[in-house]
């Protein structure tokens, strides 16, 4: 199984290379190399039976010998009549000058490929996939279809792949019998057969159960290993958290009940002497600055520093200013640390962060830095992680000695994926918004409506409120982003010639950024145009209405995220969609917005209209990508998987028997353990 695949026949180094691009190297990798779909080439016809249109394999005679003709300059066009005992087929290739020697006459083939109806309804078949009869291969059977890049062929992968099953196909099963038999799960070796090469989808069906099982379940004890170990660190206890009351009390508002119960989560998290690796959930506008705090106010309270990460220096600027809200009557001192930050300000702070002066302290990236040292860190935030790579959080957490993790999240997702994707965090979710918040309006529209959107934007800010227009990131690259939101910051500050039509993008300075943001806040802008920059965090509560160009081009959650920045005062807030194309999915999708304000359906719904690639295929997480198993349709798998996890870990919670030995590797060659998950 650890062979390299260039010693497989008919691949050879060249070849291997190939494979290698898709991160083949060995047979078990190839084994593993799942088929994106099945051809059903299974189903023979006689040539009188076929009707134009159908898809089906012919055993033929050659009747007449290939013949090649020119048109316009070099395409060439080789055609040969072909006919079984009811009748002829004339065959026909476009632009394959090797089919000439492929076929002798009154020999026999197999042709795989769709009838058509030629010239005086004489029955046709272009490009067909053909096989001598006697050397009969992937014809008259359900053929596996693979992902491919350049250079390598379907045939080559097919090949390969029969090779492979065929010499190696004897493999050792990971999953112990009393749970494949529990469970229903197919045997290792059929399973592999079937999934490439199945007797019937019936059996594919089988094959894919089980490794769908398998994968989910190796992530999950792997996962489950980890959280095993993380959880055993130590870290400062947390008491009298009955104090936070006083905290609490303080707030201008009360607390909703889905606040109270984090709150309480983590203080009993904090009093463990284990440190704390809490994620918590909330959409947009579900008060998750204020648990924060509460965290923030028990980690002073115990004598200790605490950190608070944000993404951009507009949301740190801002966290700092509602902690200073927060905290003013507590004696509790906040610093700022943001990489634009003049350096004496800097030197300042990194003092008070050294010396214990700053009890807590807000910041960017900057607060990663090496040489940022801290006097006491015991408790680290960080807000809005899935604007962070993999390795920030933990860097930050590594400031101290035993520092307690909560992560801060707006991007909800069902909490079956949770538990595979922060494995090894706990989960909170705030799924309550404060009382008397209006959800936001929304209302799809396309680019005809144009006139009535601006209409409707004089309007709003001739009754004083303010304007956010988002258009989204076309390319990839800045350069271009940039380009597309100015053209469109011009474009209309032409069409409202007597407003303030603002631009912030992702390309300018910190600086500039924030004196555009400020600016706005302040009123002094009436329309802004913007990249999705605003999209987290950032408060303005006299901004109402939000339109959203190309919508389309937008995921459901950022949508949903974006329009979180209005609707932030007593306004009644709408945000308007365009959105180009008609296909039904950007329909389905634009009106998931227009009836949901709530996070988590909607986030269901992206994956489902989506596909949970973009989970997935993403450097948010640090997880292998799933080769087969999809965490939202297969979401019945993953409950089964979630009792058999059960069951293993309540017999062997290390996974140390020699039963669980085979499953122990795949787990630690899934996850290697120096990867930092979350
Ligand atoms: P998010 O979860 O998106 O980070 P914030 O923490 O920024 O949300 O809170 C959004 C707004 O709601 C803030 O203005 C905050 O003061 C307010 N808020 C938070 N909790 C409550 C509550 N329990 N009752 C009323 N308003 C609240
Ligand atoms: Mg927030």
């Amino acid at each position: 199984m650890d062979k390299d695949i260039r010693y497989l026949k008919g691949v050879g180094e060249k070849r291997a290379e190939l494979f290698n691009k898709k991160g083949i190297y060995t047979v078990s990798d190839l084994l593993y190399f799942f088929p994106r779909t099945h051809e059903d080439r299974s189903e023979f016809k006689k040539i009188a039976d076929c009707a134009p249109g159908e898809t089906v394999c012919l055993d033929i005679t050659v009747f007449s010998p290939v013949r090649e003709s020119r048109i316009k300059g070099k395409r060439i066009i080789s055609s040969m009549v072909a006919c079984d005992d009811s009748g002829s087929v004339s065959v026909i290739w476009y632009n394959n000058k090797y089919v000439k020697n492929q076929f002798h006459t009154n020999e026999h083939y197999i042709l795989y490929g769709k009838i058509d109806e030629g010239r005086y309804h004489k029955k046709e078949m272009i490009n067909p996939i053909a096989e001598r009869k006697d050397k009969q291969r992937f014809t008259g059977m359900i053929v596996p279809i693979y992902p491919l890049t350049e250079g390598l062929t379907q045939k080559l992968v097919q090949s390969a792949m029969e090779q492979a099953i065929k010499e190696y196909g004897n493999i050792s099963e990971y999953i112990p019998d009393d749970i494949r038999e529990k469970y229903k799960l197919a045997q290792i070796n059929y399973a592999m057969k079937n999934i490439h090469f199945p007797e019937s989808f019936e059996s594919y069906t089988i094959a894919r159960r089980r490794f769908v099982f398998e994968e989910l379940l190796t992530l999950w004890l792997a996962l489950s290993q980890r959280k095993a170990s993380s959880k055993a660190a130590a870290a400062p206890v947390f008491e009298n958290a009955a104090g936070i009351r006083e905290f609490t009390n303080s707030l201008p508002f009360p607390l909703t009940g889905a606040q109270k119960r984090v709150i309480n989560e983590i203080c009993t998290d904090t009093k463990s002497g284990r440190a704390m690796n809490r994620l918590v959930q909330g959409d947009v506008g579900s008060g998750k600055t204020a648990v924060a705090a509460a965290a923030i106010y028990l980690a002073v309270k115990n004598g200790a520093q605490a950190a608070m990460m944000a993404p951009t220096e507009i949301l740190a600027a801002q966290h700092k200013e509602s902690m200073d809200e927060f905290f003013k009557d507590f004696g509790i001192n906040t610093v700022l640390l943001t990489g634009s930050m003049k350096a004496a300000e800097k030197r300042e702070a990194l003092l008070q962060i050294a010396d214990g002066r700053a009890n807590v302290v807000i910041g960017t990236h900057a607060l990663i830095e090496d040489r940022v040292e801290f006097k006491s860190l015991a408790l680290a935030v960080t807000d809005e992680q899935h604007r962070f790579g993999v390795g920030q959080r933990a860097k930050l957490s590594a400031k101290g000695d035993g520092v307690h993790i909560l992560i801060m999240s707006a991007t909800p997702i069902p909490r079956t994926l949770a538990l595979i994707l922060y494995g090894d965090l706990d989960v909170s979710i705030i799924d309550e918004l404060p009382p008397g918040r209006k959800p936001v309006k929304t209302y799809a529209v396309g680019e005809k409506m144009r006139k009535r959107v601006y209409g409707f934007v004089e309007k709003n800010v001739s009754e004083g409120s303010q304007v956010y227009i988002v258009c989204p990131l076309i390319e990839e690259t800045e350069a271009s982003d940039l380009k597309n939101a100015a053209e469109l910051s011009q474009k209309i500050q032409q069409s409202f010639p007597k407003l303030c039509v603002g631009l912030i993008h992702g390309r300018m300075k910190p600086k500039e950024k924030d004196a555009v943001m400020s600016s706005f806040a302040k009123g002094e802008i009436d329309i802004l145009v913007s990249t999705t920059v605003i999209e987290v965090g950032v408060n303005v509560p006299n901004a109402n209405l939000m339109v959203i160009e190309n919508a389309e081009r937008f995921g459901l959650s950022q949508l949903h995220q974006l329009r979180g920045r209005v609707g932030r005062g007593n306004k009644q807030a709408s945000c308007i969609l365009i959105a180009h194309g008609n296909s039904e999915v950007t329909k389905k999708r634009m009106e998931t917005m227009c009836i949901s304000n709530d996070g988590f359906y909607i986030s269901e719904q992206d994956l489902k209209l989506r596909g949970p690639g973009d989970f997935f295929g993403t450097r948010q997480h640090g997880l292998p990508e799933m080769k087969i198993a999809n965490l939202f349709s297969d979401t019945d798998i993953l409950l089964d998987v979630q009792k058999a996890a059960a069951d293993i870990l309540t017999q062997d919670p290390r996974l140390e028997s020699k039963k669980y030995e085979p499953i122990k590797k795949r787990c630690e060659s899934l996850i290697p353990p120096d990867i930092v998950l979350n």
